[in-house]
């Protein structure tokens, strides 16, 4: 039997190890566009590799992976985050947990997941070629024809193909699959930051608020985490998360909007304003700004404070009903527009892709052309920052795996 994967990523390299690992007599072939295999996985982390994570801080599936949790939730069956340790300790990469539930090798070095990977591959006897963009995929009763740009090889047949191509953030990288007639979610950027027009707001650069709450006016998205302020405008887990969440959102909004920022992680003015009245009856006669909630720093205070219309010499006891409730809606529901977003370092993942419709959640096979599968980010499945998309490349990669080589048992590659 012939594989090829096609796309030495994550994804790809250890679908390859493992297919291999338990086929040894197929010829697997993995094809790199680029000059060397997971390129990407070096850089991942800032270097560092958040290469999965417990999971225990996550309540629903829906909250780490905004498109595709029904999906996930069948291959972290298959291979979830515990595994996916193993898997990277027996290959001599132990691992530390933090307290935030990333994983990252113990060794905080991305090359060693990158050395274990290409290890793997190469003990178990996989082809990798690289410099082999792959420029078109078609199903030629039943063998797959894949055709390349800038290669000597004319063209490869094989009777198993997986497509692990990756995130594109636009719709030409998914354009391979053109002859194949599937059906694909236009492609859009998630994991970003927000560009904010307050000029006060930016003055507060470096700022952090250790639990925001951040949601976006006149819709249903919200996300809970430290919020930290730039001086371009707003990035931090929060940020991130939104804009996960949101992706879609925004981005048929053309990145424009209102930010609801609950700066003590409550969007309740009840809640506020039983903090403010406690502190106005602890201190009555200290001034509002020089007396801040534990959660707040001073000069994020100041700007509140200010947001709210109070003079900077009013004292508690000048307050007044109004200005307490001034305060209290100003801490629960600061509202600041979106001008537009920015990368997050250089780090984004693909909201969209190969329609989730098209394949089989069990195998990961497509329903139109039997033996084409896919993993990674190239189907509609994307995650929060926190090691959850690479978990997903790897949990897709060992589902294909599982699928492909429990198919073809009989040696004769028929499902
Ligand atoms: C800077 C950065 C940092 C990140 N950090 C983290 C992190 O710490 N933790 C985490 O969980 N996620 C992180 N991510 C996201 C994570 O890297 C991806 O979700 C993951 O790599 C996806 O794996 P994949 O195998 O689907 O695709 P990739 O790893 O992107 O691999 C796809 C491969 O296919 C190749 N390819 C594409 N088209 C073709 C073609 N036509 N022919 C042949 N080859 C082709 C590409 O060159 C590439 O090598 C980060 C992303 C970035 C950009």
């Amino acid at each position: 039997m012939r594989v090829a994967v096609i796309g030495a990523g994550a994804a790809g390299c250890l679908c390859a190890a493992e297919i291999k690992r338990r086929l040894p007599e197929a010829e697997v072939t993995v094809f790199e566009g680029g000059t060397k295999p997971l390129a990407k996985v070096a850089i991942t982390g800032g270097g560092r590799c958040n290469f999965t994570n417990s999971f225990e801080n996550i309540g629903r599936l829906e909250e780490a992976y905004p498109r595709g949790a029904r999906l996930m939730k069948r291959a972290l069956m298959h291979f979830g985050p515990e595994d996916a340790r193993r898997w990277f300790e027996n290959e001599g990469v132990p691992s530390v947990i933090m307290e935030d539930g990333c994983v990252f090798p113990a060794s905080q070095d991305a090359m060693d997941i990158v050395r274990a990977l290409e290890r793997a591959m190469r003990l178990a006897g996989v082809k990798v070629i690289c410099r082999h963009r792959v420029t078109s995929l078609e199903n030629i009763d039943g063998i797959f024809r894949i055709a390349f740009s800038g290669s000597s090889l004319p063209c490869f047949e094989a009777d198993k193909v997986v497509l692990t191509t990756g995130g594109s953030p636009t719709a030409g990288g998914l354009s391979i699959l053109s002859p194949l007639g599937l059906e694909t979610v236009a492609p859009v950027p998630s994991l970003f930051t927000f560009n904010i027009g307050d000029e006060s707001l930016k003055s507060l650069m470096g700022a952090v608020v250790n639990d925001a709450l951040v949601g976006l006016a006149g819709t249903s998205f919200k996300a809970r985490g430290a919020l930290l302020l730039t001086d371009w405008g707003v990035s931090g887990p929060a940020i991130l998360k939104l804009s996960s969440y949101a992706a879609r959102d925004l981005a048929d909004k053309g990145y424009r909007g209102t930010l609801n920022i609950s700066w003590l992680g409550t969007a309740r003015e009840t809640e506020c304003m039983e903090l403010l009245q406690e502190m106005a009856s602890e201190s009555p006669h200290k001034q509002v700004v020089s007396t801040c909630p534990a959660a707040l720093t001073g000069r994020l205070w100041r700007h509140i404070a200010a947001r709210a219309g109070l003079r900077e010499d009013l004292r508690w006891a000048e307050t007044g009903s109004r200005g307490m409730a001034r305060l209290a809606s100003s801490l629960a529901c600061d509202a600041y527009t979106i001008t537009g977003r920015c990368r997050f370092k250089d780090e984004f993942v693909t909201c969209g892709g190969v329609s989730l419709s098209e394949v089989s959640l069990n195998t990961l096979e497509s329903k139109k052309h039997p033996g084409l599968h896919f993993a990674g980010e190239v189907l509609d499945v994307d995650a929060i920052t926190g090691g959850f998309n690479l978990q997903a490349a790897w949990s897709m990669a060992y589902t294909v795996a599982d699928a492909i080589s429990s198919c073809s048992g009989d040696g004769d590659g028929a499902c």
